[in-house]
């Protein structure tokens, strides 16, 4: 277990939610410091510009009326202009001289504003400028004097407003803060969610790490319905079957080898027996020998009836031709009547015609052969077996009965298991394997058909089996079907 490779913590699954959470968070807060913070800029400048514009055209339009600038025109008619809200305002001829300036004592009068808005304003244009910095937004506007389509000179306005920055650093440094928060509270969220949720992976991930080391009795709970506890019942439930699974094969192997075993050892012993006696007679020697051929041959059987059910368990596919049970069963009847003869037991059958089923012919003679020679096998002197074959909505049935020794109750079910003996003793005594019934219910199983057992009344056993009719037969036998004979 310990073998496990460590992961680069930045390929942990939980570390990638983390920080996915986290960059988007991120992007999105980022987002809305900027978005607002730009709008409310851009419009505070929108509306200064359309202030200040307004007062300049206002300015030049009244120095305009002077029709030359002169400083003391010019100041006579900027006294009786509003100017409140203004930082400066300069007033220059057409030469950039300053003629008038609003700062105290007279500040740059008969200086040269030789400003880039004074250059503009000079050949015509109206100029705007507006930074925020210093944690004020600091505009300038500028416009030409215009008299008779000329231009007599400029006006300059300056403005510091340092109330409207206030207000939206306000706003900035509350985005801010508000952030600063959030992130904080999506850093603790995300890791404890992305937690929680890896947390299931790695239980998950474990519970397949104990069940790889052959511990498949290992079942994992994860609370929820969402698609990992989802996941976690599928894994429990193909643990459940690879258990099965293993078990199944674990004592197939045991069963099969015990089985292999016991005929061996019954011939080592007899072959010790010929060999460590001095004097051996013939007649025994003969009798010894004879039973290690019937030890061999139980072996033959074994080791046939194995390989046919490992066939089945392959689920090759075999190779099908319509067939008729009831000459099947003929020939079965024909080869064990020897055998019911020898017990004293009468063997009887009722077949109908035209029970075709397409299946393996060699597959279904060993169903039917399997079930009479039990019948006859696990019965007393005297008794009876009784088979019927009949058709009935697009099925066959084959039933076996018997009055032998009978299942009971409890083994009904189990006599198909592989290896299962009712009676050990009797079974081998009538040359048996345990492997009958379980090649029986695996052949039936792979045509579509099924096996059960029941007991008979008052004494003895029933067998019945049930496969699909060929198609092609269908209205060959129809009429005589309606139910059991
Ligand atoms: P076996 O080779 O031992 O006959 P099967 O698989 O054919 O193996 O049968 C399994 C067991 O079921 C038998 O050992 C026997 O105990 C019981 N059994 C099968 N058929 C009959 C029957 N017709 N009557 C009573 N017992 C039966």
């Amino acid at each position: 277990m310990e073998e496990k490779k460590k992961k680069p913590w930045r390929r942990s699954l939980q570390v990638r939610f983390a920080l996915t959470y986290i960059a988007v968070i991120a992007a999105v807060l980022l987002l809305l410091n900027i978005y607002p913070v730009m709008v409310a800029q851009d419009f505070i400048f929108k509306s200064k510009q359309d202030s200040l514009q307004s007062q300049t055209a206002v300015m030049a339009s009244a120095l305009a009326g002077l029709e030359t600038l002169s400083k003391a025109g010019v100041e006579r008619v900027m006294e009786q202009l509003d100017s409140a809200g203004l930082t400066r305002v300069l007033v220059t001829d057409t030469n950039a001289m300053v003629l008038y300036d609003s700062a105290e004592s007279g500040g740059a009068v008969y200086r040269y504003a030789l400003l880039q808005e004074t250059r503009q304003a000079l050949s015509g244009n109206t100029v705007f400028y507006s930074v925020y910095q210093n944690g004020q937004f600091e505009s300038r506007a500028a416009s030409p004097i215009v008299y008779r389509n000329g231009v007599i000179g400029t006006v300059i306005l300056y403005e510091e407003d340092a109330e409207q920055a206030a207000l939206l650093q306000r706003v900035q440094n509350n985005l801010t803060s508000l952030s600063l928060v959030v992130t904080a509270v999506v850093i603790v969220v995300s890791v404890l969610l992305s937690k929680a949720m890896t947390s299931r992976v790695s239980a998950l991930l474990k519970a397949i790490g104990i069940v790889r080391e052959g511990n498949y009795s290992h079942r994992i709970q994860l609370r929820g319905r969402d698609e990992l506890a989802q996941m976690a019942d599928e894994f429990n439930q193909l643990t459940g079957r690879l258990q099965t699974t293993e078990e199944v094969r674990r004592r197939f192997v045991s069963d099969a080898s015990h089985e292999l075993k016991t005929p061996l050892a019954s011939i080592r012993l007899l072959t010790d027996s010929i060999l460590q006696s001095e004097s051996i007679d013939m007649d025994t020697a003969r009798e010894f020998v004879g039973d290690i051929g019937e030890e061999a041959d139980r072996l033959i059987r074994i080791s046939e009836r194995l390989l046919t059910l490992t066939r089945l368990d392959a689920q090759l596919e075999p190779v099908r031709t319509p067939t008729r049970l009831e000459d099947v069963v003929g020939r079965v009847e024909h080869m064990l009547r020897p055998l019911a003869n020898a017990g004293q037991i009468e063997l009887t059958c009722q077949l109908e015609r035209d029970c075709t089923v397409e299946a393996n012919p060699d597959d279904l003679y060993q169903i039917v052969f399997n079930l009479i020679e039990n019948a006859i096998k696990y019965n007393y002197p005297g008794g009876q077996v009784l088979v019927r074959l009949w058709r009935r909505e697009g099925e066959i049935f084959l039933q076996v009965e018997d009055t032998g020794v009978g299942i009971p109750e409890e083994d009904l079910d189990r006599v198909f298991d592989r290896f299962y003996r009712v009676d050990k003793a009797r079974s081998r005594a009538a040359g048996g394997t345990g492997l009958g019934l379980s090649i029986v219910r695996s052949m039936a199983r792979q045509y579509g058909g099924a096996v059960s057992a029941r007991r008979n009344q008052p004494k003895g056993s029933v067998f019945l089996v049930r496969l699909p009719a060929w198609e092609g037969a269908e209205s060959a036998g129809e009429e005589k079907g309606g139910g059991q004979p």
